[in-house]
């Protein structure tokens, strides 16, 4: 269940109960006040900031605990080094990431480190962005995009 509860004037998605939230660099499952999302909350386990203002990188087991347990938005990131415009596109994600500080969480996973995420979310092309949220895959674009383009993207998704 989704801990929103509705939205305010400015469309911003409003979460007043606790929020459950996977931590992106040890998979510990957390627990949060939903007004603390924005405030330099930290893993209970590891110590890691619970909603970082730029990109983690994530592992396939963090990744699938997450995408199935977080109740506010993820996004990832999935490229790898080889790959010209993922390189092109990770200042401009890392750019959304610090505009959409608290609305959704960003992460990157590096496709070659966990070559058995193409199969499993049917990879294409990188790189690629998926949106998770309430457990599921929600939305997925292929190709590089701009700060302000993936900033909006992260907002629909919020507001899914
Ligand atoms: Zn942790």
């Amino acid at each position: 269940m989704s801990a929103a509860i509705g939205c305010n004037q400015t469309g911003e998605v409003e979460y007043r109960m606790n929020v459950k939230l996977v931590c992106l660099a040890c998979g510990q499952g957390n627990r949060l006040p939903g007004d603390r999302l924005g405030k330099g909350a930290k893993c209970g386990t590891c110590g890691a900031a619970l909603v970082p203002d730029k990109p983690v990188d994530i592992s396939l087991d963090v990744l699938e605990k997450a995408a199935r347990v977080d109740e506010i938005p993820l996004i990832v990131d999935f490229w790898a080094a080889w790959c010209g415009p993922c390189r092109m596109m990770a200042p401009e994600f890392s750019k959304a990431a610090l505009a959409s500080k608290g609305k959704a969480r960003f992460a990157k996973l590096d496709t070659e480190a966990h070559p058995k995420a193409s199969a499993q979310y049917a990879i294409r092309g990188i790189p690629l962005l998926i949106g998770f949220r309430n457990g599921k895959e929600a939305q997925r674009q292929t190709g590089v995009m701009q700060a302000a383009q993936i900033t909006d993207w992260a907002t629909a998704l919020s507001r899914a």
